[in-house]
């Protein structure tokens, strides 16, 4: 994967040249903390270096009135007591000489960045800006934010490189550029307009296409800043072809910036309904947990329906842990998770702009994890307790419910779980849990080592048309024969010249992972399912201490395995939605995009993340059913739980096209599309209310508070 990094370190420049409190957290080390941790950590050296150019006043004006930016160039020559009067007239900013000079530096830093994986010079970024940008509005600074770099960055994406995708099954899809960018005409080429609440499209090209053309570029922006970006809202708030997504502190209103339209029930103005989100967290202390439950249960079913092009992320740290601003508790690896969960968007198109992040420490950390996770690295295992809070799961409702009339994702047929907690006094056990772990989190981060290689693929038989990243491994060796011969006793089928030739290359490749040498890798068998036994067992055995285990096609749980607690089974085409235990859980596959996408982001995902494996094994058995985008999609995303330790068994009747998209998924590479969304039907609805009614109390990360009134009286 290539990321740029756009930095220019005269961002330095602009400081706070009297004393207020409030402001001096906004300093120049922040910039130069992460900078000097990308160089420490060998980062920076892997990333395409670019030095950030000033957005011209006309790219200002894209977001900002023509007075606003006037009045921000006679910044440069005021005195500093003249500087500390205008500062005065805003909310919590500052001026200094060179204020202007960087904050057009930094919105310049974020357009570069869209330009470079716009134009495919590189496949993501990440900005290393200040001054932030998302509170700034159209006329006025506002908490540290003189241009807004994001929407700045989102308006010109729009203008600059209009683009569209065609989703029709016939063509597959790929980029046009537009004539003009600008709005004003109807047509499109294929007669088919998409167009979400009545926007005019861009005028495009004429193509020959022949499927569905969406008739503007849409892009998504996910502000994780801990403040609620209402900057970007404004800017936004009637326009379907933005989706902003913002979790932020609100604590029922009385935390800055102390705004109504920062709640959940803000969801956006006329053709914008829906394209505004909200989550607000009413507690301090939001962790791993929480974050990834926010991501599955709302973020992320909203962005697969939205489809957007192109991701942008108000990269704010302040909402990690030790930062004063947010007192929230996630550890900076949850940033990589949710990195890795965003690049399976847009085809992987993700530009990070850096907002707030006071605590040096944990911002650099943080910026780090970001980079890591955009050149394909795998992000490390989450620590501490994978159980969201009662007040988070509240939030995550109030939203889900809040926007469920503009979504069809998050519809659904809602069934309280059977034995419910009320999440309380799981919570009290899980924060004191949690304090406990805090002080060494940090210190264990670097502890996890990424193992030297990052893919294997191991075949049986030579496989010419495959074609591969560059540094994808094919592994030659297999097992010592003894130990070979030992496992294949278990099995007839196994003890054959075909499936004991692949049984050897399954287990030499299952030690590397498990020895640390290989992060993952795809195995092909001719008997998938007692090579799955087998890689379990010898799994078990070789130190891996909990295994989640998704099984495709025909391929059932051996009957003698230990229900121990150890295996976490999950077989996707079973028959029925059943919870045999909790430990063996079976579920039909959907034949609907919004049906497997529901079933991968509220069920799979979440038992994946609350069962914290040390390795996850995906089995393609007979007859799995899965189409090619769909199983990459799935690899995709297990690379998460497990800290990349995955291991892809494929039945050989698969094809070699299959084999080398789940190669370049495992090696970080986006999926490619699912295809045109549909929404998931009754019946697929029906089995994840009944699953998560069986298994919501034993997991946590299942969880969806039903009528949170009932629950909390
Ligand atoms: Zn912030």
């Amino acid at each position: 994967m290539r990321t740029a990094l756009v930095y220019h370190e005269e961002m330095t420049a602009a400081r706070l040249l009297w004393d207020d409190p409030e402001c001096e957290i906004e300093r120049p080390e922040r910039l130069t903390a992460a900078v000097e941790r990308l160089q420490q950590g060998g980062l920076e050296q892997r990333c395409l270096q670019l030095a950030a150019r000033e957005a011209s006043e006309a790219e200002l004006g894209l977001v900002h009135s023509p007075e606003y930016v006037s009045l921000l160039r006679g910044t440069q020559a005021l005195s500093t007591e003249e500087l500390q009067a205008l500062s005065g007239q805003y909310d919590a900013v500052y001026f200094h000489p060179s204020t202007f000079h960087c904050a057009r530096l930094a919105a310049g830093a974020a357009l570069q960045l869209v330009d470079a994986v716009l134009t495919g010079t590189a496949h993501n970024g990440f900005a290393l800006v200040r001054p932030p940008g998302h509170h700034s509005q159209r006329a006025a600074a506002n908490g540290f934010c003189v241009f807004n770099n994001v929407a700045i960055a989102a308006r010109y994406a729009q203008k600059q490189h209009g683009v569209r995708r065609c989703v029709g099954a016939a063509v597959g899809w790929g980029l046009r550029r537009t004539e003009s960018g600008g709005v004003g005409c109807s047509e499109t080429p294929c007669g088919a307009l998409l167009c979400r609440g009545g926007l005019l499209a861009p005028r495009w090209e004429a193509q020959p296409l022949s499927g569905l053309c969406t008739p503007y570029p849409r892009i998504l922006i996910v502000d994780w800043d801990v403040h609620h970006g209402q900057g970007i809202q404004y800017i936004f708030e009637d326009d379907p072809s933005v989706l902003y997504f913002s979790w932020h502190r609100y604590e029922h209103g009385r935390f800055w910036p102390y705004l109504r339209e920062s709640d959940a029930d803000a969801v956006g103005l006329g053709p914008g309904r829906g394209f505004t989100v909200n989550l607000p967290w009413n507690q301090v202390g939001m962790g791993n947990a929480d974050y990834m439950a926010a991501f599955l249960h709302v973020l992320l079913p909203v962005a697969f329906e939205f489809d957007p092009e192109l991701v942008l992320i108000s990269a704010g740290f302040d909402s990690a842990i030790g930062d004063p601003e947010g007192q929230m508790q996630a550890t900076p690896e949850c940033f990589a998770h949710l990195t890795q969960l965003l690049q399976v968007l847009a085809g992987g198109r993700v530009c990070a702009v850096l907002e707030g992040g006071y605590h040096l420490e944990s911002l650099s950390q943080s910026v780090c994890m970001v980079v890591k996770a955009l050149l394909g690295d795998p992000a490390p295992p989450l620590l501490g307790p994978m159980v969201p809070r009662h007040s988070a799961l509240e939030s995550i409702q109030s939203v889900r419910a809040a926007q469920a009339p503009h979504w069809t994702s998050l519809w659904q047929q809602e069934r309280r779980p059977s034995a419910v907690s009320p999440g309380e006094p799981k919570c009290k056990a899980a924060e004191a849990q949690t304090s406990a772990v805090l002080s060494s989190l940090l210190d264990q981060l670097h502890l996890y080592a990424t193992p030297p290689v990052r893919t294997v693929i191991a075949l049986t038989a030579p496989a010419a048309a495959l074609v591969l990243p560059p540094d994808v491994l094919h592994q030659e060796g297999s097992a010592p024969r003894e130990e070979t011969q030992a496992w294949a006793r278990l099995h007839e089928a196994l003890t054959q010249d075909t499936a004991f030739t692949a049984l050897g290359k399954v287990l030499h490749l299952l030690n590397g992972i498990l020895d640390g040498q290989v992060s993952s890798g795809i195995a092909t068998t001719p008997a998938a399912a007692p090579t799955l036994e087998v890689v379990l067992r010898q799994g078990l055995s070789h130190g891996a201490q909990r295994v989640f285990c998704v099984a495709l096609g025909q391929l059932d749980r051996p009957p003698d395995l230990a229900n121990d607690g150890r295996i976490l089974w999950l077989n996707i085409r079973g028959k029925e939605a059943a919870a045999l235990s909790t430990f063996h859980v079976s579920v039909p596959l959907s034949g609907t995009t919004g049906g497997f996408l529901s079933c991968i982001l509220a069920l799979v995902l979440p038992l994946a993340y609350g069962f914290q494996p040390d390795l996850v094994l995906v089995a393609l058995g007979p007859a799995h059913g899965l189409q090619d985008p769909q199983a990459a999609l799935l690899a995709a995303l297990l690379r998460g739980p497990a800290g990349g330790r995955v291991l892809v068994l494929v039945e050989q009747e698969c094809t070699c096209q299959l084999v080398g998209v789940l190669a370049r998924v495992l090696h970080g590479e986006p999926p490619p599309s699912l295809g045109p969304f549909s929404m998931a039907s009754p019946d697929d609805l029906q089995a994840l209310a009944h699953l998560r009614g069986q298994l919501g109390a034993q997991w946590e990360m299942l969880q969806l508070l039903l009528e949170c009134r009932e629950l909390v009286a």
